[in-house]
């Protein structure tokens, strides 16, 4: 999508990607497994970073920087995503917009190039929030969005993951990491916007939605208060309505972002052995990213223009 054109001055912007948490084993060669995973995080982020300032909108640096994560076969989003039950591939995407709160989504779309696209197509056109399944497809070839072929899509490591998930019973591997990725953005005139896409849950039955899409569960923005995309076992983010509960702290509560983020990663879902983590932006571009897995694939430059690329806790 286009920047708006407008030169970004002094105004501060900052932004943050994230790839996905879980629970990882951290081998021998731990170092050489994570570099092409790092690479890409610092790819979309440099992408974003040029974007912002250049001037574009904070959703248009959004949806660009997850549109790079979504083509990388590494992440649960689009190419690469994980397998239903019965080996097809369902995405879920979001984006929303702080200053106007308009939003737009998709839920268990196939063969849609990039999820995050069509979600944004959903966002400007400004007549629905969530399309799913064929409706979802139809307005995508109505507004001429990319499709490509399952090949394109599913890879060998996810035919294994789903095969050792059904051995298993499971509809997730424990030790696997969730791989959804996600962005949050202010951009040069204080706006704030997040965007997550998806592939779900490995061995997910079909038609399973998960928080991704739900705006207010896994995706949330509101210039007053944060910007949210969360990744983790998405039924507990939608019981929890997180990223929505975020705000409301902050809103009601008064809390910091990083108090608001921490409480909920930690008191609200630790004890409730949900996992996973978030990435959240407020309107001073103060970055949180907490998780409670032992790994959250993530990369953060902040309004002093200081990069961080990580994956594990510590
Ligand atoms: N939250 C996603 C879902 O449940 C999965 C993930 O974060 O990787 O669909």
């Amino acid at each position: 999508m286009a920047s708006n054109g407008k030169p970004s001055g002094r105004r501060k912007f900052a932004l943050a990607l994230h790839g996905g948490a879980g629970m990882l084993r951290r081998g021998p060669n731990a170092t050489g497994t994570e570099l092409p995973y790092r690479v890409i995080m610092e790819q979309a982020l440099d992408h974003g970073w040029i974007l912002l300032e250049q001037g574009a909108c904070a959703c248009d640096c959004v949806a660009e920087v997850i549109k790079i994560l979504e083509a990388a076969p590494l992440f649960n989003a689009g190419r690469g995503s994980v397998l239903t039950s019965d080996g097809r591939i369902e995405m879920d995407a979001a984006i929303m917009c702080g200053k106007t709160h308009r939003a737009g989504a998709v839920a268990a779309v196939e063969g849609v190039r990039h999820p995050i696209e069509l979600a944004y197509r959903i966002l400007l056109d400004d007549r629905f929030v969530l399309l799913s399944g064929n409706g979802a497809r139809a307005f995508a070839e109505q507004v001429g969005i990319d499709f490509a072929d399952p090949e394109w899509f599913i890879t060998e490591h996810r035919i294994q993951e789903l095969s050792a998930a059904q051995s298993a019973g499971e509809i997730t591997l424990d030790h696997e990491k969730f791989g959804t990725v996600g962005a949050v953005a202010l951009d040069c005139d204080g706006n704030l916007a997040a965007g997550t896409s998806t592939g779900g849950l490995t061995n997910k039955s079909f038609g399973r939605v998960g928080d991704s899409p739900l705006i207010g569960c896994g995706t949330y923005a509101d210039n007053e208060t944060c910007a949210v995309s969360c990744t983790g076992y998405g039924e507990h983010f939608i019981r929890h309505v997180v990223a929505h509960d975020l705000a409301s702290r902050m809103r009601y509560g008064k809390a910091s972002l990083h108090e608001a983020a921490d409480a909920i990663i930690y008191q609200r879902l630790a004890p409730a052995k949900a996992l996973g983590g978030l990435i959240a932006i407020d309107r001073k571009g103060n970055i949180s990213m907490p998780f409670n897995t032992n790994a959250l694939f993530r990369a953060t430059r902040d309004t002093k223009g200081k990069t961080t690329v990580a994956i594990f806790d510590s």
